[in-house]
């Protein structure tokens, strides 16, 4: 089968809900994929990092093997021995107190707004059915009906009402936006680090921190969506680290088990997830033992191999080297560690034909709105390999 049928095949029978570049791969290995016609490429995406650890990672594929073999689900209706010590290695990483597991990075921020409304209603004395969320304009936290209720972006909420109530938008690294929002209702701030399907934006220096010490004064739940932005992605572990702050509900997900299954997680202080009784939440795969164990070792990974710091280290350089280019169509370079946007201004007639051009010179980007490609590798990725995107994308600017 040619490149062309498989794409056939998908335009044939699947739901037209995307618009991929027309690149079939079939084999990952570290930094590099591979097409089914042979061609190699960088992969400057990660899949929206959830490959943070790099393409089928030795060590994470042996622990996902050894326990397909030995135990998968068991569903919370039992106990299984993967469950605990994921919570334990967790919370000793993150300094949590307590872990909620799901599956996807949406339905962790569900979680978090069931527990916050919870949490208001029981400690706060909110009256029944007034609690209110801050969120931000152009925030992404996922597709569902509620999370895409505060949306501020008209193509996720366009022909998917009635929507859900309890929200209200400020905009994103206004600190006294906040302050001005809150009410006796507010039960709690959501808010992303950096902001990334929006166009890699990031807020000023000490916004978090200005944040917290709101989110304190008024007795407010801050929740931090690092479900991109962490795990290493910006250089720390959590992005909230660059300002020395700890949330009070942060979620993570993508990365969290290397991209070899979709597993998130909700990180709490004791308080607020605290209030789920047995039988107030749940999920049939969230916390299953393959899930667990996987993540088990995508950690571990993170941590053992140095790929943190190299996120930082490279993030830099990368960073550096995307500012040393001189074209008359880049407008802004910006990012941390290795969550790099670069935007291009009007004149280059969108992000697009570059992210085209730079797929047939073997580099795998992807626009993210119409002006900004994300520049997100596996934060595995060296020098030499940054080299090679770096030189590619020069090449495609100067010829389009
Ligand atoms: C990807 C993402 C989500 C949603 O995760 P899914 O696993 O696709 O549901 C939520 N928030 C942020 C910041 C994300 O980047």
């Amino acid at each position: 089968m040619t490149t062309q049928d498989y794409i056939q095949l998908e335009n044939d029978y699947g739901a037209m809900n995307y618009k991929p570049l027309d690149v079939v791969l079939t084999r990952g290995k570290g930094v590099w994929v591979w097409d089914v016609e042979g061609n190699q490429y960088l992969d400057c995406l990660a899949s929206y990092s959830a490959v943070n650890q790099g393409h089928c990672h030795p060590r994470i594929a042996a622990a996902m093997q050894e326990q397909i073999e030995r135990l998968t689900l068991t569903s919370r209706a039992f106990r299984n021995d993967q469950l605990g010590l994921f919570y334990k290695e967790l919370c000793e990483l993150t300094h949590s107190h307590l872990v909620l597991p799901m599956n996807s990075g949406a339905e962790a921020v569900e979680t978090c707004i069931k527990a916050v409304r919870k949490w208001g209603y029981r400690t706060k004395g909110i009256p029944e059915g007034k609690a209110e969320i801050i969120a931000c304009e152009n925030n992404f936290h996922g597709r569902t009906i509620t999370l895409i209720s505060f949306s501020t972006e008209a193509q996720y909420r366009n022909g998917y009402a009635p929507f859900t109530p309890g929200f209200k938008i400020i905009p994103f690294g206004d600190a006294q936006a906040l302050e001005q929002a809150i009410t006796p209702n507010t039960v709690a701030f959501l808010v992303e680090p950096i902001q990334g399907e929006a166009g890699i934006i990031v807020p000023p220096a000490g916004y978090l921190k200005r944040v917290r010490e709101i989110c304190a004064a008024h007795d407010i739940v801050m929740m931090t969506d690092e479900i991109q932005t962490g795990l290493g992605r910006t250089g720390k572990l959590l992005a909230e680290e660059h300002e020395g702050v700890e949330a009070d509900l942060t979620m993570i997900g993508k990365a969290l088990a290397g991209g070899f299954y979709p597993i998130s997680a909700v990180l709490s202080n004791k308080q607020v997830l605290g209030v789920f009784q047995p039988g107030d939440h749940g999920s049939t795969f969230g916390g299953n033992p393959l899930a667990c164990a996987t993540a088990r070792m995508a950690l571990k990974v993170l941590v053992e191999e140095g790929m943190i710091e190299n996120a930082a280290k490279m993030g830099d350089y990368m960073a550096q080297q995307l500012r040393g280019i001189s074209s008359p169509y880049v407008k802004q370079v910006r990012g941390k560690g290795l969550l790099i946007g670069v935007e291009l201004r009007q004149e280059a007639r969108g992000a697009r034909r570059f992210c085209e051009a730079l797929m047939k010179q073997g580099v795998l980007c992807k626009e993210t709105h119409e002006h900004v490609i994300r520049f997100a590798p596996p934060l595995i990725i060296q020098r030499a390999e940054i080299d090679f995107a770096i030189e590619r994308f020069q090449t495609v600017l100067a010829s389009l």
